[in-house]
């Protein structure tokens, strides 16, 4: 069967030499081989996030890190800051894990704002916070390094955040930002399978998390540190993800990151060019796009002089051609639709999305 070319926001698309290094040969995890090649990787990582921490290795899809970060870090109570599917349900995940937890709830479409956070933090009730930098399925991106800023004002409340879909697509600078976790999988931004989620953790995190009960094994922080200082991994990874990811590492680096930051932006501004040229105008507040994917509002959002059309029937004609986007997510499935151009995707590439989209909306 032919295949039809991703351009949903995850998973996206799998270069051929991502997917080669992903099937070499099989070593032992505890063995030399297996140490070297993290080894290898983890200054990378570390480069790429901007941290002197050690960069942790979890097979897992991210939400395994997610509730990792609740269980290992939340004793008192867990502010969720929500706005949109994936930081929406983050809230449920930590009462799921029976612990204290509250709302911070923004309209989808808008960022969350750091002095909505700062009145909350400022009760004393809060020990940790979750927030999402690019909200995947409205498209938005919160200003985290703002939010950040709040760390001086509440050093004891440790900042978990998921990159998810922007690790690897912006500059993310974890010592320099100063929050205690942040965590990423690989099927977005990265460009690899799904399966594998890349995390760090500042000192007050694994200082806390040794402290706390019950936060089991799998996903047990202080497990990750131990293992990441002799570079391994608590379990068994997947040994595939791993030659993946030092694989994708070896293109970024040859791109250089600056160019890879600056390529991201670019393809999103085109893209929010075609949806304008188009009449469309874009789900997220205005200066809060994501540059990874491009969510447009398809009449969720009422007012404006948006242009509204058959959203199944658009991502139908456009699979027609041999590519998929994304019909919305959740709620507002229909009233948006979301184009990836995160990963590997390049000017070229790109034109052959537009290309595909123009033809589709000739024939609505
Ligand atoms: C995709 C996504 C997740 C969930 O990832 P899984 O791979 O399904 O665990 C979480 N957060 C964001 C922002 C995402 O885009």
């Amino acid at each position: 069967m032919k295949h039809v070319k991703l351009h949903i926001p995850g998973p996206v698309e799998v270069s051929d030499k991502t997917f080669r290094a992903f099937c070499s040969p099989m070593i032992g995890h505890r063995g030399q081989g297996f140490k070297d090649l993290y080894a290898k990787i983890q200054p990378q990582l570390q480069s790429l996030l901007s941290t002197r921490q050690l960069v942790y290795l979890s097979t897992s899809s991210a939400w395994g890190v997610m509730e990792g970060a609740i269980r290992n870090l939340v004793t008192k109570k867990v502010l969720n800051c929500m706005c949109g599917a994936f930081s929406d349900k983050w809230l449920d995940v930590s009462t799921r894990c029976g612990k204290q937890a509250e709302g911070l709830q923004a309209p989808w479409g808008s960022p969350i704002r750091a002095e909505a956070i700062e009145k909350k933090l400022a009760t004393g009730a809060f020990d940790a916070l979750t927030l999402i930098h690019n909200e995947t399925s409205t498209g938005t991106m919160s200003p985290l390094a703002e939010i950040a800023e709040l760390k001086k004002k509440f050093p004891d409340v440790l900042f978990i955040v998921d990159a998810v879909s922007s690790m690897t697509a912006v500059p993310l600078d974890f010592d320099a930002l100063g929050i205690d976790v942040l965590l990423a999988g690989t099927q977005k931004a990265f460009a690899m399978p799904p399966g594998l989620t890349v995390f760090t953790c500042s000192e007050a995190a694994l200082k806390k998390a040794s402290t706390v009960k019950d936060r089991g094994y799998y996903f047990d922080f202080v497990e990750f540190q131990k293992n990441a200082a002799e570079s391994m991994t608590p379990s068994t990874p997947s040994i595939g993800h791993v030659y993946a990811l030092a694989s994708k590492l070896e293109d970024m680096f040859a791109e250089g990151l600056a160019a890879r930051y600056a390529r991201h932006l670019s393809l999103a501004r085109k893209t929010r060019a075609w949806a304008a040229n188009h009449g469309f105008n874009l789900f997220p507040d205005a200066g809060y796009e994501s540059v990874t994917l491009t969510c447009v509002n398809n009449g969720a959002k009422p007012g404006g002089r948006g242009r509204a059309v058959d959203v199944a029937k658009l991502q139908k004609l456009v699979k027609d051609q041999g590519i998929l986007i994304d019909g919305g997510y959740g709620k507002i499935k229909g009233t948006t639709f979301r184009i990836s151009s995160m990963g590997d995707e390049t000017e070229a590439t790109m034109d052959v999305v537009y290309g595909a989209l123009d033809s589709a909306m000739k024939q609505l």
